[in-house]
């Protein structure tokens, strides 16, 4: 790996200068700016740096696919980034134009600098780099960049199950999103899942006096306030039937994670507004990321302006989110929850807004060793090594639909103001993630038997 990091400091600047080339090119997904351009620098790029790249069409923007196969039965490890970005709004709040890289205090500034063509560039400069350096890569690689994480990744999942032999594989490898705020390096290995539903309770035509009214017709805000208490106990535990089926218990090695997390309650209890928060951090960690919610985001009925307005409302609404954790499967909670609905308060309506599958990849895999301690050495870290996010990403299409392992590894400085202005990457964090995709590569391949 002398060789690597050799390599390194001799091409810091023409390095620099690839990713600069890049993020001059506007790749706004939401409005259409600067797409296919984009996409077609990156596989001119790609094939520079070894790989055997080219755009394939989906039923939204190109997905951009690259491999280099040393053997089709060796170990091969599926690369995953996006090549778009948010609109840089708003322009001044800049300090530099959004799409002119500059270098201010050993940051990079520009849209997309950390969100994600700078830890795209550092995986496919880690390719080129790796070859250089050793000749051949240690296993077999795969590249798939979509254009479409910004607005949801809405044709990935239906692409990859086209494509289940293209993009066959051992382990997906993610680097998107920030390192841990210490500075640490993240292994995260899942996220929690989401179902997103709205209830609509009716009334009366309009809404009514409550004293010439009041007894005579119903007051559909009292629906649902029944219909929810019928769906959480006061201690939290969510009585909707079946819910909790097929939560998968945490593993012993999961619960050991759990307790090496870091965690500051009066830090947390600050940064949440929450100054009576009284958990220890195993158990924040496991409410957090290994165990569902059902909550309520919002709740609309009747008159909500100053003083009094004497109605019985005509309707109520309420709009909840279901945080889902491994095996949970929105559309099977969805049926229960539809269910639970029909059984209580027939007449409410339910609508679906929307929903994404949980995904957790077990850390007691060999291939999660064996990536930790890869990017163990590569920052001379101990690496957070979180078991699942308890926020929400596409991460079920690596672990559902392709059935394979997935692990996230951020690059991006902690306060990478993505999707703010003024994003930006640190120099050193673009350079360390040519450095710790060379070590994962490196080490994959020892794992694999391909390297002594
Ligand atoms: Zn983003």
């Amino acid at each position: 790996m002398q060789n690597v990091s050799a390599l390194l400091t001799e091409r810091r600047g023409e390095y620099l200068e690839q990713l600069f080339t890049l993020l001059r090119q506007p790749s706004i997904s939401t409005q259409n700016v600067g797409m296919e351009a984009c996409a077609e620098w990156i596989v001119r790029f790609m094939q520079s740096c070894g790989l055997d790249a080219r755009l394939m069409p989906s039923d939204g923007y190109p997905m951009i696919y690259g491999e280099r196969i040393r053997d089709p039965d060796a170990f091969t490890v599926l690369i995953y980034g996006h090549y778009d970005v948010q609109p840089p709004d708003p322009l001044d709040a800049w300090v530099s134009p959004p799409f002119e890289p500059t270098v201010r205090d050993g940051r990079i500034y520009a849209r997309g600098a950390g969100d994600n063509k700078g830890q795209l560039m550092a995986q496919l400069l880690a390719i080129k780099t790796y070859l250089d350096a050793f000749g051949e890569l240690p296993v077999n690689v795969k590249v798939l960049l979509e254009g479409e994480e910004e607005t949801g990744s809405p044709h990935l999942d239906g692409f990859v199950s086209r494509h289940r032999d293209l993009l066959r594989t051992d382990l997906v490898y993610t680097s998107d999103g920030p390192m841990h705020d210490s500075g640490a390096p993240i292994v995260l290995l899942g996220v929690r899942g989401m179902l997103y539903v709205e209830l609509t309770a009716r009334g009366a035509a309009w809404d009514n006096h409550s004293g010439n009214k009041g007894n005579i017709v119903p007051n559909p805000a009292w629906t649902l306030v029944h219909l929810l208490g019928t769906m959480k106990g006061a201690d939290g535990h969510i009585l909707i039937e079946g819910f909790y089926d097929d939560v998968r218990r945490p593993t012993e090695a999961e619960v050991e994670l759990l307790k090496a997390l870091p965690y500051d309650r009066d830090r947390v209890a600050r940064q949440i507004g929450y100054p009576t928060l009284d958990l220890d951090g195993p158990t924040y960690y496991r409410k957090l990321s290994l165990e569902p919610t059902l909550n309520i985001c919002g709740f609309h009925s009747g008159y909500g302006g100053e003083g009094s307005k004497t109605i019985i409302p005509a309707t109520a609404t309420v709009k909840m989110d279901m945080r889902l954790v491994a095996d949970q499967d929105p559309d099977d909670i969805y049926r229960k929850f539809c269910d639970h609905v029909r059984r209580h308060a027939p007449d409410v309506e339910v609508r679906h807004l929307g929903a994404m599958r949980p995904s957790r990849t077990p850390a007691d895999l060999d291939v999660v060793r064996v990536v930790t301690e890869a990017v163990r050495t590569a920052y001379g870290m101990e690496p957070v090594l979180q078991p699942s996010l308890g926020g929400s990403l596409p991460d079920a299409v690596w672990t559902k639909t392709l059935g394979v392992p997935s692990i996230i590894v951020p690059y991006a400085n902690f306060d990478e103001a993505n999707h703010s202005p003024n994003e930006n990457i640190g120099i050193d964090n673009f350079l360390g993630g040519i450095r710790c995709t060379c070590h994962v590569l490196h080490a994959l391949g020892r794992f694999a038997g391909t390297v002594g």
